[in-house]
C-alpha cells in the first residue's frame, strides 16, 4: 500500500526513498519520498509526514536508492521534516523491533513508538542551539544569520527565535546554519518546573450519582474507580486502568461529581524519593561467587549467553546482579535489569545507585514526563550505563550492551496485554542475541519454560540452593479449611493457629503478613431463590463487592453500581454476600485485634502516586505490625522483623481457566512465603486451603521446586501444553454475538484449510470470558510445533490484513493467560 493518494505538491521522484513506520495500528510501513534538501534522513530518525489528512511523526526504518514498485496512479509524497539531524535508534534497536513486529505480529509503528523518545509528537520539544564550532565563526555582524547564530546562545525553538531576532523568517538561516555545523537541533530538556500531577475524587454529588443516576459507561466507571480507591487517584492511572485516552473528567468536574486536585508535588528527580539505604560491604558467598565468575567468563567471551538463576528466596541474587553490573561496568559495556513491576525499581535502583552514582538510570513509564525524558536522553547520551526499569525498559536506548537481568523472571507482567504484545523477557534474550551480551533470568520459581531450556543445554543452570548465612527457609504448614470449617463454622475466615500465631508474634514485636489474592469486600452476591450470582451486565463476570459491600463492581470492564436488592433473573429478594476479599480480612483483623496496627496493600489503597513506596517504608520502620493484601505483598521485598506469613485461600487461583494456574499458585505461595525469617528470627508460614493435596500446595509447602516441575510438566507433555509446544491464541470480538461467531468460523476455516503442518487448530469456542465490556469474544488456539511456527505466523499475518478482520481480531503469541 503507498502513503497517499491526493498529492499535488509532490515531486514525481527522488533521489532517495524512505520506509517509513508511522504510529497507526496497521502492519505495513509507507514510501515516502527523500527530498534533496534532507540529507540527513537514515534509518533510525524520525520524520514527519503526510498521512491522508494528517501529520504524523514516524521512524524511518530504511532507505532506498531506487522507487518503490506501487500501483499505478500513486504518487509518493516526501518526507516533510526531520526531527533529527542524527538517528536516535541505532541499528541494533531496528533490527530488534523488527523481530518484535515479526514475532508478535504486532504493528511496527506502535513497536517503534516505545524505542522513541518519550514525547515524540508532542509540539515543541525540539529547539535550536548553538554548537561549539560556532564560537569562531566568521559571520558578519548584521545578516540574519549572524543574528539567529547571536540569539542562540541560548536554546530556542523556532518560534521564540523569530521573536529574539524579530523576523519571521528564519527558516533558511537556520538550516544553513544547520548544515554549516554552526547549529544543532536536540531535544528540549525537560523544564525545571516540577511536574504536576492532576488526580481526582469523588464528591458526595458524585456518589449519590453512582447510586440513583442512569449513567453513560464511562462515566460509571470512572465513577466506580474512585468509590472504591481510598485517596485521591491520579487522571493518569484512571486513564490507564480504564483503557481510556481521555478521561471524561472536564465534564465531571462541571456536574459537580468529582474533585480535581493537584497532588503532592514530585520532587524533580526520580531519586530523591528513594531515600538512603546504608549498606555494608559484602563479600559474596562461595555460591554467589561461582555464579559470578561463570557470568564474567560469558561477558569476557563477548558471547551471547543466557544463564538461569535459580536461587531460593534470600539467597543473595541480587547481590549476584550488582557484582555482574560491575563487570560490565569494567568492560565498558552498559547493563540493563528489568524488574517484574514499577513498584520494585526503587529498590534495586537504590542499591544500584550506591555503588553506581549517577552511571544509574530507572526508566518507567509512572516517572513524570520531564523525568522520563530526561533519564531517556541521559541513557541515550551514554552518561546513565546501567539502567533499571519495568517491562518497557526493555527498549531502552543502551549502547553496548554487556548484560540484560531479568528479576523474577516468571512474572506475567513482563507480558503486555495491550499491542504491541511482547513478553519483555523473551524480547530481552533476543535482545542480548543481538548485541552478543549475557542475559541472566532470575527467580526462586523459574518459569516451566525457562528452567526446561536449561536443563536441555540451551541455557546455563545456576543454583543458589541456601539461603544466606545459612538461614533455614521458613517453615510451612497447611492447615486444612475442611477441618477448620467443621471445628469453627462455616464461615470462618482466620483459623484458630492463624489467629493464635498473629497474637503471639506480634506481642513478640515480630511483623506478620497476610495474603489473599483477590481484592474486594465479598466476592459474589448470590441469590437465595434462584441460585445464581450477579453477573456484570456488560461482562460475563461476577460482580464483586466493595465498600463494606454497599458496591458491586466488575474486576473486568470497571462498571459499578450500588449493590443490587433484587436477583436480575428471578426478581427474587434474598441476595446474599458470599466470599471474601482484603477489604473484608482487613476489618476482621482489625476488630480481631485492636492493639494490631493493621495496613491493607491492594490496587484499591495503591492508587496514588508513591504511595506503595510510603506504605512499604511504613512497614519497614515498623509502624505497621501487620500487613495484609494481595500478590503485590509478595514479591521481592525484604523485611527482616516478618517472621510470619498467613496465606488465605490459596487455592483461589487453581479454579482459573488456565493451564498456567498450577505453577501461578505455585510460584506465588513459594514467593509469599519466601518474606517470612529473612532475618535472625526463623519464619513460619501457615496457609489455608479446601485443597491440600493439590501437588502445586504439597510442593509449594515442601519448597520442592523440581518436585513441582517434574510433575506439572508431565501434565504439560499429556495435554500438549507449553513449554513442549508453542501456541498462539486468536480472539475474534464484536458486539453481536453472531458477527463474533461468524468471523470465528472464517478465521479457523482458513487456518485449517492452510494445512499448517504441525499446527493444530482448536475452536473455535467462547473465550473463558465470553464478554467483557460488551464485546463477545471468540478464541481459536493454535498449538505449534517450533519449527513451523513462522509459517503459521505468515498466514495469520495475511488474515490481519484483512480490513474486515483486522478490526476484531487479536492475536496473542506465546499468550501467559488465556481469559
Ligand atoms: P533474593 O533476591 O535471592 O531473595 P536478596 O538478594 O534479597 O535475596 O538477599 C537477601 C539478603 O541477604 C539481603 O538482605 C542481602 O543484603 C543479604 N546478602 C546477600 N548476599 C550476602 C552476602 N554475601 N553476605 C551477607 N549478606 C548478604
Ligand atoms: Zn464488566
Amino acid at each position: 500500500m503507498s502513503a497517499a493518494r491526493a498529492a499535488s505538491s509532490a515531486e514525481s521522484s527522488y533521489p532517495r526513498y524512505a520506509r517509513v513506520a508511522l504510529p497507526l495500528p496497521l502492519q505495513q510501513t509507507f514510501s515516502y519520498g527523500i527530498p534533496r534538501a534532507l540529507a540527513s534522513v537514515v534509518p533510525g530518525c524520525r520524520v514527519k509526514v503526510r498521512f491522508g489528512f494528517r501529520v504524523l511523526i514516524g521512524c524511518v526504518v530504511e532507505v532506498e536508492d531506487v522507487a518503490p514498485a506501487l500501483p499505478p496512479e500513486t504518487r509518493i509524497l516526501p518526507i516533510l521534516t526531520s526531527l533529527d539531524s542524527e538517528p536516535v535508534l541505532e541499528e541494533e534497536q531496528l533490527a530488534l523491533a523488527q523481530w518484535i513486529a515479526d514475532y508478535y505480529l504486532a504493528p511496527p509503528g506502535e513497536v517503534l513508538r516505545g524505542f522513541l523518545p518519550p514525547e515524540t509528537g508532542r509540539a515543541g520539544t525540539q529547539v535550536y542551539r548553538r554548537t561549539e564550532a560556532a564560537s569562531e565563526a566568521p559571520l558578519r555582524g548584521g545578516t540574519l544569520r549572524a543574528r539567529v547564530l547571536l540569539a542562540l546562545e541560548k536554546p530556542m525553538t523556532p518560534r521564540a527565535l523569530q521573536r529574539a531576532v524579530g523576523s519571521k523568517s528564519v527558516g533558511g538561516a537556520l538550516r544553513f546554519l544547520v548544515d554549516a555545523g554552526l547549529v544543532e537541533r536536540i531535544e528540549k530538556l525537560p523544564s525545571a518546573s516540577i511536574p504536576q500531577i492532576w488526580a481526582a475524587a469523588l464528591t458526595e454529588k458524585g456518589r449519590q450519582a453512582l447510586e440513583k443516576e442512569p449513567l453513560k459507561a464511562t462515566t460509571a466507571r470512572v465513577l466506580t474507580l474512585l468509590a472504591t480507591a481510598t485517596d485521591p487517584v491520579p487522571l493518569r492511572t484512571i486513564r490507564s486502568e480504564l483503557g481510556l485516552k481521555a478521561g471524561p473528567f472536564r465534564t465531571l468536574r462541571k456536574r459537580d461529581y468529582i474533585r480535581l486536585l493537584k497532588q503532592e508535588a514530585l520532587p524533580q528527580s526520580p531519586w530523591s524519593r528513594l531515600g538512603s539505604a546504608s549498606q555494608e560491604a559484602i563479600t559474596p558467598t562461595a555460591a554467589q561467587s561461582r555464579v559470578i565468575s561463570q557470568i564474567e567468563e560469558s561477558m569476557r567471551a563477548r558471547e551471547f549467553s543466557v544463564t538461569v538463576l535459580h536461587g531460593v528466596t534470600g539467597s543473595g541474587k541480587t547481590e549476584i546482579y550488582l557484582r555482574a553490573v560491575e563487570s560490565a561496568l569494567a568492560a565498558d559495556r552498559t547493563s540493563l535489569l528489568l524488574v517484574p513491576e514499577i513498584a520494585l525499581t526503587p529498590q534495586l535502583a537504590r542499591l544500584l545507585r550506591q555503588r553506581f552514582k549517577s552511571q544509574v538510570a530507572i526508566l518507567h513509564s509512572a516517572l513524570g514526563t520531564g523525568e522520563r525524558r530526561d533519564e531517556w536522553w541521559r541513557i541515550r547520551r551514554g552518561e546513565a550505563r546501567v539502567v533499571v526499569g519495568a517491562r518497557a525498559a526493555v527498549l531502552a536506548p543502551l549502547r553496548n550492551i554487556g548484560l540484560i537481568v531479568v528479576d523474577e523472571e516468571q512474572e506475567g507482567s513482563y507480558k503486555q496485554e495491550e499491542a504491541p504484545r511482547y513478553n519483555a523477557r523473551d524480547v530481552a534474550i533476543k535482545r542480548a542475541q543481538v548485541a552478543g551480551a549475557v542475559a541472566v533470568l532470575g527467580s526462586a520459581t523459574p518459569s516451566l519454560e525457562s528452567y526446561t531450556h536449561a536443563l536441555e543445554g540451551r541455557y546455563r543452570l545456576a543454583t543458589l540452593p541456601e539461603r544466606i548465612a545459612g538461614r533455614p527457609l521458613a517453615r510451612v504448614r497447611l492447615i486444612d479449611m475442611k477441618d477448620v470449617v467443621r471445628e469453627e463454622g462455616a464461615e470462618t475466615i482466620l483459623s484458630q493457629p492463624l489467629r493464635a500465631a498473629i497474637e503471639e508474634r506480634t506481642s513478640a514485636g515480630e511483623q506478620a503478613l497476610v495474603l489473599l489474592n483477590r481484592r474486594g469486600y465479598a466476592t459474589h452476591l448470590v441469590c437465595r431463590e434462584c441460585g445464581l450470582p450477579a453477573n456484570c451486565t456488560e461482562c460475563s463476570v461476577a460482580l464483586t463487592l466493595h465498600q463494606k459491600g454497599r458496591l458491586a463492581v466488575c474486576h473486568y470492564c470497571g462498571l459499578g453500581r450500588p449493590t443490587p436488592t433484587h436477583c436480575d433473573m428471578c426478581r427474587g429478594e434474598y441476595l446474599h454476600q458470599r466470599g471474601y476479599g482484603t477489604e473484608r480480612v482487613e476489618e476482621i483483623l482489625k476488630e480481631s485485634f485492636p492493639k494490631i496496627r493493621v495496613s491493607r496493600m491492594d490496587r484499591d489503597t495503591m492508587r496514588r502516586k508513591g504511595s506503595y513506596e510510603d506504605l512499604l517504608s511504613r512497614f519497614a520502620s515498623g509502624e505497621i505490625d501487620l500487613l495484609v493484601g494481595t500478590q503485590m505483598l509478595a514479591k521481592g521485598h525484604d523485611f527482616p522483623a516478618v517472621t510470619l506469613v498467613g496465606v488465605l485461600a490459596a487455592d483461589v487461583g487453581l479454579g482459573a481457566p488456565d493451564f498456567r494456574a498450577a505453577e501461578r499458585t505455585f510460584q506465588l505461595l513459594t514467593q509469599v512465603s519466601g518474606r517470612a525469617g529473612r532475618g535472625a528470627r526463623a519464619g513460619e508460614v501457615m496457609i489455608q486451603t479446601f485443597c491440600p493435596d493439590h501437588y502445586a500446595l504439597r510442593h509449594a509447602s515442601a519448597q520442592d521446586y523440581r518436585g513441582f516441575y517434574e510433575e506439572e510438566m508431565s501434565f504439560r507433555r499429556a495435554l500438549r501444553y507449553p513449554p513442549g509446544v508453542y501456541i498462539i491464541n486468536v480472539i475474534l470480538e464484536g458486539v453481536e454475538m453472531s458477527a463474533a461467531t461468524r468471523q470465528a468460523r472464517r478465521v479457523a476455516q482458513e487456518l485449517n484449510r492452510a494445512n499448517l503442518t504441525g499446527a493444530e487448530v482448536l475452536g473455535p469456542a467462547f473465550a473463558a470470558r465470553s464478554k467483557v465490556a460488551g464485546r463477545y469474544r471468540c478464541q481459536i488456539l493454535l498449538k505449534v510445533a517450533r519449527p513451523r511456527h513462522q509459517e503459521v505466523r505468515r498466514k495469520l499475518r495475511t488474515l490481519m490484513e484483512d480490513p474486515e478482520l483486522a478490526k476484531v481480531m487479536t492475536v496473542d503469541v506465546d499468550p501467559t493467560t488465556l481469559h
